[in-house]
C-alpha cells in the first residue's frame, strides 16, 4: 500500500567526475533491488542537470536537497522549485537538521519550501527529529508533532498525499549512531498517528523514511519495522554497493 522508497542525500560531497562515477555505479548495480523499492539521489545542485535524464532513464528518481523559500526575484544565489522543475528534477529534500541549524530555516520558512515545491509538482521529502538534548529530555514526541504541525498539517489533503517524510533523530546524523528499530519505529508510529489526527486514512498511504547513520548492516531491520517505509541515507549513499545495499535491506 506504502511506497517503499531509499533516497541517497549527497549533501556537499562530489565534484562532478565523482558524481558521474557514483550514478554510473548505482545505475549498474540497480537490478538487484527489488522492483517495488524507489531508488532516488539527491546530489548538489551543480549536478542535477546532467544527470536527470541517465537517472531518469534507469528508474532511478532525482532530488535537489533544498529549494528557495520564494517564488523567484533578487535572491542571490538562491535556486528556485520552478527551475528545478525546469530541469526534470522530481523530488526536494525540505528541512534537513543541517538547513535547520546552520541556515536559521524555521518551520514558517520550511511551509513556504513546501507549498513551493507541490506548487512545480516536486514531491518534497520534509525532515523532521529532535535534537539530543530533546531526546534526553523525553521531548522527542513533542518536537516531531510541533514539526509537522506548522508544516504538514498546513497542507491541503491534495498536496498532504503527495509528501514524503522523513523522520531523522538529529543525534544519530552522520554519528554512526543508529536509533534502535524500536526507538524509530516507535516515533515513526506517532507520527502517523499525528498525521491521521488531520488526514485520518489517507496517513496511512504516507511513505515515512528513517535517516541516521543507517547503513547495510542496519537497515533490514529498521525496514522491517510495520511503520518504516524505507531511508534517507547520508553517509551510506556515497558508495554506490553500500547504497545498493540498503535498499536491498527489504
Ligand atoms: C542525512 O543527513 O540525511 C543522514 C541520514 O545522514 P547519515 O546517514 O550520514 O547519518
Amino acid at each position: 500500500m506504502r511506497n517503499k522508497i531509499v533516497a541517497g542525500n549527497w549533501k556537499m560531497n562530489t565534484t562532478y567526475d565523482e558524481g558521474e562515477n557514483l550514478i554510473k555505479g548505482i545505475i549498474e548495480k540497480k537490478s538487484t533491488v527489488k522492483s517495488d523499492v524507489t531508488l532516488i539521489v539527491a546530489p548538489p545542485f551543480t549536478h542535477l542537470c546532467c544527470f536527470a535524464e541517465p537517472l531518469q532513464k534507469a528508474g532511478v528518481g532525482i532530488s535537489a536537497q533544498n529549494c528557495a523559500n520564494h517564488e523567484k526575484g533578487a535572491y542571490t544565489g538562491e535556486i528556485s522549485a520552478a527551475m528545478l522543475a525546469s530541469i526534470d528534477v522530481q523530488y526536494c529534500i525540505i528541512g534537513h537538521s543541517e538547513r535547520r541549524e546552520y541556515y536559521g530555516e524555521t518551520n514558517d520558512i520550511l511551509l513556504e519550501k513546501v507549498k513551493l515545491a507541490l506548487k512545480y509538482n516536486l514531491t518534497p521529502i520534509f525532515c523532521i527529529g529532535e535534537k539530543l538534548s530533546e531526546r534526553e529530555a523525553g521531548k522527542q514526541f513533542e518536537v516531531v508533532k510541533t514539526q509537522l504541525q506548522t508544516v504538514v498539517s498546513q497542507l491541503s489533503a491534495v498536496d498532504f498525499a503527495k509528501i514524503i517524510i522523513a523522520y531523522e533523530p538529529v543525534w544519530a546524523i552522520g554519528t554512526g549512531k543508529t536509533a534502535t528499530s524500536a526507538q524509530a519505529q516507535e516515533v515513526h508510529a506517532y507520527i502517523r498517528t499525528v498525521l491521521k489526527e488531520t488526514f485520518g486514512a489517507a496517513a496511512d498511504n504516507t511513505s515515512i523514511l528513517y535517516g541516521g547513520s543507517c547503513n547495510p548492516a542496519t537497515a533490514p531491520e529498521l525496514f522491517s519495522q510495520p511503520d518504516i517505509d524505507g531511508g534517507l541515507i547520508g553517509g551510506a549513499s556515497l558508495k554506490a554497493d553500500d547504497f545498493i545495499a540498503v535498499a536491498s535491506a527489504f
